[in-house]
């Protein structure tokens, strides 16, 4: 047995100042102030030194990191992450890589899976298109999902990933997009749909919700809207994301509010409420840094395509929690939900991680008042680094 002491507990409704949590084996045994959870004689003592000790965090969409990418890196992206407090991370896929790209990317992210390394926090695919409306997003000359939508061309991608996958991104837009859907559905029924790079109407959008869509990914940011008629605004996934209650805006926090500007991720944050705000890293792992654009050269957590795009950023998600504290006025608490709690929530995985309760999985971090990161449990070992 575990005994962590001195900590400030963050928990999913509120703070325990003077917290103590037991960690059996892998799991979260005990949970309460000082006086209230038993110390077993022979538990193992770990004082916090006042740290907030909260869930770890749950980064659904990271493409890679530290100059790895995760298709080809699974074990070193991991250990990036997990040293800043990710203890669920989705290795994200996009559509620059190809058919066999896609199949190399599963063998290599299973293995390290299975591994007992930090790719045992990888917890399943976030499949970042392939089929989303080319118009949008990094890297879009390398797309080599620009052809017809048919079995032939996706069938044995969705079929090696399998249930592994968590959210699979289209554009409800593009011709024969149902069929994808309702195929990947066939092969994982609990599989979330998300809308993403795309300009579709949200009637487009509703059509898919009876399979399973739910979330928007990076919302704000790589969206469009057709209008009607020139000069009048349209309304596009961004709008629909907002009309449906159920539905959850992924969002991008770097520090100088660039991908969602700052009044922007306010409205979102007001308009989804605390509840259904996922923040995400999209970080990139691009080996090189290209050149940022003037203006822009001082941020260090941004990363550009060789067009010079904005193509995902360098966040973790400690940097993400941070940043919405800076540009929203959250709080600690507030900010740990948006990083750990809705995105576990998201994907439906919150019966296992997400939050500090009895049963689920010890994972943890510690941080200070501004989320530095200072200490991580992962399944119940403290790792070292
Ligand atoms: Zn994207």
């Amino acid at each position: 047995m575990i005994c962590i002491e001195n900590a400030k507990v963050v928990l999913e409704n509120g703070i325990l100042w003077d917290g103590i949590i037991l960690v059996e084996k892998d799991r979260i045994f005990a949970v309460g102030n000082r006086g209230e959870v038993e110390i077993p004689a022979n538990a193992q003592r770990i004082d916090a030194g006042g740290a907030y000790v909260g869930p770890g965090f749950v980064d659904i969409h990271a493409h890679g990191g530290g100059g790895n990418m995760f298709w080809q890196e699974p074990e070193l992206v991991a250990e990036h992450f997990l040293r800043r407090g990710t203890t669920s991370v989705f290795p994200t896929l996009y559509h620059s890589l190809d058919k066999q790209d896609f199949l190399t990317a599963i063998t290599n992210i299973k293995a390290a899976m299975a591994s007992d390394g930090a790719g045992k926090a990888i917890r399943g695919f976030y499949m970042e298109g392939p089929y989303m409306n080319p118009d949008f997003g990094a890297s879009r000359k390398f797309n080599k999902w620009l052809g017809e939508i048919s079995p032939e061309a996706y069938k044995e991608v969705v079929d090696e990933a399998g249930d592994l996958v968590k959210v699979w991104v289209v554009a409800p837009e593009r011709e024969g997009i149902e069929g994808f859907v309702q195929y990947a559905k066939s092969v994982n029924p609990n599989v979330v749909f998300s809308v993403g790079h795309s300009r579709a109407t949200p009637e487009q959008i509703r059509k898919l919700k009876k399979y399973g869509l739910n979330h928007q990914t990076h919302c704000m940011d790589a969206t469009g809207r057709v209008s009607a008629w020139l000069g009048t605004r349209g309304a596009g996934p961004d709008e629909a994301c907002f009309l449906d209650p159920d539905m959850y805006a992924e969002l991008i926090c770097d520090s100088g509010a660039v991908h969602v500007n700052a009044d922007l991720q306010r409205l979102i944050l007001r308009n989804k409420g605390i509840d259904k705000v996922v923040l995400i890293s999209d970080c990139s792992g691009r080996k090189v840094d290209n050149p940022a654009p003037e203006g822009l050269r001082h941020m260090t957590d941004l990363s550009f395509d060789d067009q010079g795009n904005l193509g995902g950023s360098r966040l973790s998600m400690d940097m993400a929690c941070r940043n919405i504290m800076t540009h929203t006025n959250c709080g600690i608490a507030q900010a740990f939900l948006m990083a750990s709690r809705n995105p576990a929530r998201s994907v439906g995985m919150d019966d296992e991680i997400g939050t500090i309760e009895v049963g689920k999985r010890a994972d943890l971090v510690f941080v200070d008042d501004m989320f530095h990161v200072q200490e991580v449990m992962l399944a119940g070992i403290l790792q070292q680094f």
